[in-house]
């Protein structure tokens, strides 16, 4: 199996190279030459089966041999032993045909740990292999950057440098990050902005010498590692709701659109899935393009739903890629113009998507409004981001006999300024993150000047 650009024009790598890349040189996404497919025998065997084991069976075939299987069976069963339920990914019932499929039980109560818990360990194993050390180099507005430590901390291999703007995070947010005290983990709060923050990251993945020779890796979500890891809940859920002897359909509170996009490759495998449908916040690009065919950037709004603020969906690139048939220069061409003007997609591959995806927008006002009828309803209190799917998979169900499945990317407790705003006195952490309003806390606060912090970087890396 080798990996080929959504542009066409870097060269195919392999699953190591593809893992320790991120981007490819064109500027494109990688992404499987060819599709494996699982069988339905192969779906029906799975009935029953741990989630590890799931995960393994459906990650085999694109790691193609370049970890043993004992190896990476061990791997997976690490990573996803990190998650608070015995089901890693429990599904939970709402009404007679609708589920909640909850992905916010690892180590920083949102979906991202699923692939970062796994990306750690892979990345651990290769440089490792190779006789390499790697630096990590992150920006976080305070929401993910938790979940990319939590991968690395047990690392020996890789150094993780996270900047957030100093004072800007909330305190929950900023503790998740500083108290995990590993050797090779290190918070940077940054005198300035996200942007700030974000610019100097950008700076340094430029330009990569002030690391004299040692690897940058970006652990963001355009790394395949990601991608493949999400697409096992997909697989695993819809095997739990009797795959693949009846199909189901999934709703995704999408951004970069990694998520959704692992769920369609997982149906582009051959799990029978009967629609997507992609809830989105005020920042609504992704709805905008498959309802009107407006693809087009709009100024970020900052939502109650922090984690889905983009002006751009990075991943969107990968789905477009197949929409065009595999046409990377149709596909570097459309990417071209969208970044200058306001674009739109060919007939053909918009027609092509609207075959699969249904799409649907939720406001500020409406997510406060989600989260009072959600709970009223079925006494469960949902995150901002799961209201927006909440919301989203009741207006866009479709055939009400297969059951849908809404993706819960976050704990409430992670983000209670919506749930506090929604009328509730709020919502406390799990009883394993109780004591963190108490644990010690280190981090360093910089200036916000590029020299500043590649010096940092460079005194403190191992
Ligand atoms: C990252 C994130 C999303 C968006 O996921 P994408 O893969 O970027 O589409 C949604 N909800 C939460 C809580 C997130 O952290």
């Amino acid at each position: 199996m080798r990996y080929i650009s959504t542009r066409g024009q870097a060269p195919a790598l392999s699953f190591e190279e593809v893992v320790l890349t991120g981007m490819a040189s064109d500027g494109g996404l990688y992404l499987p030459e060819e599709i494996p497919s699982l069988s339905r025998d192969d779906l029906a065997a799975m009935a029953g089966l741990s989630y590890a084991e799931i995960a393994f069976r459906v990650m085999k075939p694109f790691v193609n041999g370049e970890i043993d299987d004992d190896t990476f069976r061990a791997i997976v069963e690490e990573a996803y032993a990190t998650f608070s339920h015995d089901a890693v990914v429990p599904l939970n019932q709402l009404d007679a045909n609708h589920f909640l499929l909850e992905l916010f039980h690892g180590p920083t109560l949102a979906f991202k740990d699923v692939a970062l818990q796994l990306l750690g360990r892979i990345l651990d194993h290769f440089l490792k292999k190779r006789g390499e050390r790697a630096v990590i180099m992150g920006a976080t507005s305070g929401d993910t950057g938790s979940a990319a430590i939590e991968g690395c901390r047990h690392c020996d291999n890789l150094d993780i440098f996270i900047l957030h703007p100093h004072n800007r995070v909330s305190e929950v947010q900023r503790r998740q990050m500083t108290t995990v005290l590993a050797d090779n983990v290190f918070n940077v709060a940054i005198e300035g902005n996200f942007d700030d923050a974000q610019a100097m990251v950008k700076a340094s993945f430029a330009d990569q010498s002030f690391l004299n020779g040692t690897r940058l890796v970006a652990v963001n979500s355009i790394n395949w590692a990601r991608i493949m890891a999400q697409i096992v809940y997909y697989v695993a859920s819809a095997v739990a709701l009797g795959a693949p002897h009846r199909p189901v359909s999934f709703c995704v509170p999408s951004a970069n659109f990694g998520n959704v996009f692992a769920g369609y490759m997982a149906y582009r495998m051959g799990l029978p899935v009967e629609r997507f449908v992609i809830a989105t916040n005020a920042n609504d690009i992704l709805h905008r393009t498959l309802a009107a065919n407006d693809f087009s950037k709009q100024e970020l709004k900052a939502t109650l739903a922090p984690s889905m603020d983009i002006v751009v969906s990075s991943n969107f690139e990968r789905l477009l890629f197949e929409a065009y048939e595999r046409d990377g220069a149709a596909v570097a061409s459309l990417l071209e113009r969208f970044q200058a003007e306001p674009t739109a997609l060919a007939d053909a591959p918009l027609a092509r998507l609207r075959e699969k995806f249904a799409s649907h927008s939720v406001d500020d006002a409406t997510i406060l409004e989600v989260i009072r009828e959600a709970h009223h309803r079925t006494q469960e209190i949902l995150d901002p981001h799961t209201a927006t799917g909440y919301r989203a998979a009741e207006r866009e169900r479709g055939d009400a006999a297969v059951p849908m499945i809404t993706l819960a990317t976050a704990h409430p407790a992670k983000f209670a300024e919506a749930v506090v705003k929604a009328g509730f006195p709020g919502v406390p952490l799990p009883p394993h993150m109780d004591d963190l309003l108490e644990r010690e806390e280190r981090y360093s606060v910089l200036p916000a000047e590029l020299s500043a912090v590649q010096q940092f970087v460079v005194e403190n890396r191992r």
